[in-house]
């Protein structure tokens, strides 16, 4: 088949050789979820397939290329692990639409650019791995007889693979065929050049072959361990320096990374490596020695304040420890313990909203009006509560309905406190989990809440509406240990589950596009919590405020042990901690964030 193919021959390459079922494909067999990302040539949605369930990512080109794109014919060729699979071309009137692998770890440049003022590079076995992903995908491309001609972080994407592995990093897919060309096209000039960050010298003479794309991954390896970037400057600048400069290595660079980019990034793409597997086996035999590096640190000059001495304490009226979570609605910041539920109020009053007699999952909407809890027990068949009578004092409350249920949709009064009450038929998905393992429940927006639950390998969010309709679920192949959700609708900050190889780590999930971004800080985290502004990681007796870009604005010291943190209102932070570890006493602080002169315009 000719290389520039018609819309027919390309749809009926890509059933015949993706092996995709045998009816007409069409986009009406998926639901659409959300945009994902625009490139200059394409908008890519996310979506699931109506049958399987299975997410896709969905890539409409918007417009054509200078030159005619042979993206759907080179991606139907390729199947490997390490190369964005095509699942089906979907041809219409109006052009076509390409069904890939979702890759909810983002591209390697956003990956990059998390916490972008923290001096912690990426550790060199995580460098190591990427690039040998990247490696492995473009021996499979290279051996299809295809050049990618555009190999930037932009167009490697990450995804978290159910397959175990030796370590929790990202599993790394070339992307993004917009540019690829097959290696015997007659035409052999590839007139559009990609990014010239990355292009190699020929490149700008319109040459390309498989010693270029090895180039490019020579500029990304050097961006990688180095921080920045061989070259830059103007397009026509970065021609003059590809083409005549020569690469600058610092002296933290070991000799044999040095040698292996002398290598890579050779001006004559002779004297690079012959093949991407070659250039895998000298990566290999990098050494991890990271003696020359100098160890990951905070900003300089970060400024720091006690949280102790800004916060003044608060009767907490016997609330009892532990907290399971702070979540902070319009009214004040809701306090949940797992068997009552409290709001201290944005004018710091304390009301009772809700006790149960048995232990339950509790969470609250985002903008205040219910709240659903659910039995933590399997075995029994009723959730008793005892709401108090008036809302002021909790000492004063009186049983005043018990009923028979597994769950409950309570509504919050306008006076802030507890008024209606639904009781819930538990469906399908909710009774399972009361058999799993339940992280938490956390409320989404005005009509639904995500179970959160995990085990020792994934994550499971299941969607649910706020009556306890089981509405769709989403997996994440990395498990984690806390979630709490931030400012930003539908989305959580959590921390990965630790392990004897894995410290936790920080990471943000977002639902709407599904994202999962690990936050890079050079600290050991313990705790997360989400402000209006942004987060704050707790580790040992400090604490790193973070913005909501995961930028790092300052450090907190005297944060009380284990404390939950989250803010009553944008000026101040409600700090619940335990007054010693024996007792279940609770003690409340609240600590004005004006007064602790963080550097933050409010
Ligand atoms: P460019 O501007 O680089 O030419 P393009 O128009 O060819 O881009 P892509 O790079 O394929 O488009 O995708 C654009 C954006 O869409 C990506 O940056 C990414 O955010 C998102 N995206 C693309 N493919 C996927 C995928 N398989 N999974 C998740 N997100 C994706
Ligand atoms: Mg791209």
């Amino acid at each position: 088949m000719s290389p520039s193919g018609s819309q027919s021959d390309i749809a009926s390459q890509a059933t015949s050789s993706q092996a995709t079922s045998s009816r007409a494909n069409s986009l009406s067999d998926y639901r659409l979820l959300a945009l994902v990302g625009q490139g200059q040539f394409a908008q890519v949605y996310s979506a699931v397939h109506r049958r399987s369930g299975r997410l896709v990512a969905i890539k409409q080109t918007r417009h054509a290329r200078e030159t005619e794109s042979h993206e759907p014919l080179v991606m139907c060729k390729l199947n490997h692990p390490n190369v964005v699979r095509c699942h089906e071309i979907i041809t219409g009137a109006t052009g076509y639409q390409l069904v890939l692998d979702y890759c909810e770890g983002g591209t390697l440049r956003s990956h990059l650019n998390s916490t972008q003022n923290i001096a912690a590079p990426l550790p060199i076995i995580e460098i190591k791995t990427l690039i040998s992903d990247i490696l492995k995908g473009l021996s499979h491309i290279h051996r299809n007889h295809i050049v990618h001609g555009d190999l930037k972080p932009e167009n490697i994407f990450l995804t978290y693979p159910s397959e175990p592995r030796k370590h929790r990093y990202p599993l790394a897919k070339i992307g993004d065929f917009g540019s690829a060309r097959p290696l015997r096209d007659p035409s052999h000039s590839h007139k559009e050049i990609g990014s010239p960050t990355y292009a190699a010298p020929e490149r700008f003479e319109g040459q390309s072959s498989p010693a270029s794309d090895l180039y490019a991954i020579g500029v990304m390896l050097y961006e990688l361990l180095v921080g920045d970037r061989p070259f830059s400057g103007t397009p026509e600048a970065l021609k003059k320096a590809h083409q005549t400069q020569s690469v600058f290595f610092p002296a933290t660079l070991s000799s044999s990374a040095q040698s292996l980019l002398t290598t890579a990034l050779h001006k004559n793409p002779r004297k690079r490596f012959r093949t991407a597997a070659a250039m895998l086996s000298t990566l290999q035999q990098l050494s991890e020695d990271t003696e020359n590096l100098p160890p990951p640190a905070l900003p300089k000059g970060l400024s720091q304040s006690s949280l102790s001495q800004a916060a003044i304490a608060i009767p907490s009226h016997g609330i009892s420890a532990p907290i399971a979570s702070l979540t902070t609605i319009p009214q004040g910041c809701c306090i949940a313990t797992d068997r009552s539920l409290h709001l201290l109020t944005r004018r710091r009053e304390l009301l009772s909203i809700a006790r149960f007699r048995q232990p339950c999952w509790i969470t609250v909407s985002p903008n205040g009006k219910w709240f659903v809890a659910i039995s933590k027990q399997p075995t029994t068949n009723k959730i008793t509560t005892e709401v108090p009578s008036t809302n002021k004092a909790i000492s004063q409350h009186t049983v005043s309905q018990y009923r028979e249920s597994k769950g409950m949709l309570g509504s919050f009064s306008a006076r802030s406190g507890h008024q209606r009450r639904r009781f819930l038929t538990l469906t399908g998905p909710l009774l399972t989990a009361l058999r799993s393992h339940t992280l938490q429940l956390i409320g989404l927006d005005a009509r639904h809440f995500a179970r959160i639950s995990t085990n020792s390998t994934k994550t499971y969010i299941e969607c649910f509406t706020r009556r306890s309709q089981f509405v769709g679920q989403m997996s994440l192949n990395l498990p984690l240990s806390q979630v709490i959700p931030t400012a930003t609708p539908y989305q959580f900050i959590g921390l990965s589950t630790a392990t004897a190889r894995a410290p936790a780590t920080v990471v943000i999930v977002t639902l709407k596009p599904f994202h999962v971004q690990p936050i890079r800080l050079p600290i050991e985290p313990q705790k997360v919590s989400a402000l209006p502004w942004g987060y704050l990681v707790s580790y040992q007796r400090n604490a790193l405020l973070l913005d909501r870009s995961a930028q790092v604005l300052n450090r907190l010291s005297e944060v009380p042990t284990g404390s939950a943190i989250a803010a009553i209102n944008a000026h101040n932070l409600l700090i619940a901690s335990t007054k010693t570890a024996a007792k279940n006493d609770l003690s409340l602080l609240v600590a004005n964030v004006k007064s602790l002169n963080l550097d933050i315009i409010f």
